[in-house]
């Protein structure tokens, strides 16, 4: 039998992914499960980014690149940067790797020893902690509770700071929450990280362009120029775009930091893919419309979504302020018994029970370590969104 290395004893496939998997298999058997697991925009990649990577392929950019991102990819970024976001910075304050996910497993590989603690907010992402994990770090998590709008509060940042502490992962617009930090709190948790100067901050603006009802986004380096020097801003296509097959992220941050996270990109993958860097050109520099139409599609689905979760007896949902997920409480449902004589007892339970009896997949809230929630992705259509909420209301309705 395969003995597995100790670094991932502890670490699985994604639970979502599994969920996903589950879903398939039910509608193999001729179930019609509505999936609302996947974290994926259902719109198709724009035309003229489509079209610049089949330029790409005919041009002959089929090689080996620089190794962290192209030239002129890196230019269109900084000024990506300067344009949206008001930072500035070099070429060599740039890094492009094969997704998001790539840039942040380069930053914590390239800097956390065994033992380092890294902060995250819960409920946070369910990779950065297997992340953190496999680069042999310690997860800390600090709770952004509900009645915070599920924001870190400063006072409990400084709480778990310790020698050790090496990053705080911020993510905003928030996957799974949905929450959104403004100016005033970003502005509180600077406060907090000048006392700190050991402590780096992470911040994963990958949701950046889906924000609603005029929430302003703002981004730590932007806003506290004091923390640029240890801030590492990290984004990318897979949302804003509808690009998450083409595997593109990047980021911007102090020369030390890139130059370290190109040493673990050199010895594990090199340069991603030549032809989504084309095209990553394109999105970043081309017509940018298509983004407020999808903004405006999404706003829709939230609040068709919200509104029927809050219209459901035992359900209670806050209207995030971004992203394309909703993170609400089925606390009111758990103790109750499903017509199966089955008693609910967690948020896993309750979505098993979605899903079993159901079909509609959503994801438990404990394993983005907030529970008792469940999370819904409306990164699909209204029909199909319409139908689920339908369903969902329906499963309440036979709890007794
Ligand atoms: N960060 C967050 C919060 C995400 O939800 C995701 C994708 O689900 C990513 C980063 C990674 O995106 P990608 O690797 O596709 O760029």
């Amino acid at each position: 039998p395969l003995r597995r290395a100790q670094r991932i004893a502890n670490i699985e496939v994604s639970e979502i992914l599994r969920i996903g998997a589950r879903a398939a298999q039910l509608k193999r058997e001729g179930r019609d499960v509505i999936v609302l697991g996947a974290g994926e925009p259902d719109f198709d990649t724009p035309d003229n980014v489509k079209a610049a990577a089949v330029r790409a392929i005919e041009a002959g950019d089929t090689k080996y690149t620089l190794l962290d991102g192209t030239l002129a990819l890196k230019q269109a970024i900084v000024g990506k940067f300067k344009r949206e976001n008001g930072l500035t910075f070099g070429v060599d304050q740039i890094t492009v790797g094969a997704g998001a996910k790539q840039v942040l497993h380069n930053a914590l590989m390239a800097t956390l020893d065994d033992g380092d603690e890294v902060i995250v907010v819960t409920p946070y992402w369910t990779s950065y902690a297997d992340m953190i994990t496999l680069a042999g770090g310690v997860t800390v998590q600090v709770a952004g509770r509900e009645e915070n709008g599920f924001l870190l509060d400063p006072a409990d940042l400084e709480a778990a700071i310790t020698p050790r502490t090496r990053w705080l992962m911020l993510n905003s617009p928030s996957n799974p929450s949905g929450a959104a930090y403004d100016e005033a709190r970003l502005r509180a948790i600077a406060q907090v990280l000048l006392r700190h100067p050991h402590v780096w901050l992470l911040s994963d603006d990958i949701y950046e362009h889906l924000i609603y009802d005029g929430f302003e986004f703002k981004t730590m380096a932007q806003i506290e120029p004091r923390l640029a020097d240890r801030t590492l801003t990290v984004n990318g296509l897979s949302k804003a775009y509808a690009m998450t097959g083409w595997r593109l992220g990047y980021a911007g941050g102090p020369r030390e930091l890139i130059a370290a996270m190109a040493v673990v990109q050199s010895q594990s993958t090199s340069n991603p893919c030549s032809i989504s860097q084309a095209a990553a050109i394109e999105a970043l520099n081309g017509p940018q419309d298509v983004l407020e139409e999808r903004r405006a599609s999404f706003l829709r689905r939230r609040d068709l979504v919200v509104d029927a979760l809050n219209a459901t007896d035992g359900i209670r949902c806050r209207r995030p302020e971004g992203a394309f997920y909703t993170f609400a409480s089925c606390a009111g449902v758990l103790g109750k018994t499903t017509p199966d004589g089955k008693v609910l007892e967690t948020d896993a339970d309750f979505c098993a029970y979605l899903l079993n009896s159901h079909d509609v997949a959503v994801v438990p809230g404990g394993i983005f370590g907030l529970a008792p929630y469940f999370r819904i992705s409306y990164a699909t259509s209204e029909a199909q969104l319409k139908t689920a909420m339908t369903r969902i209301a329906a499963a309440v309705q036979a709890l007794r």
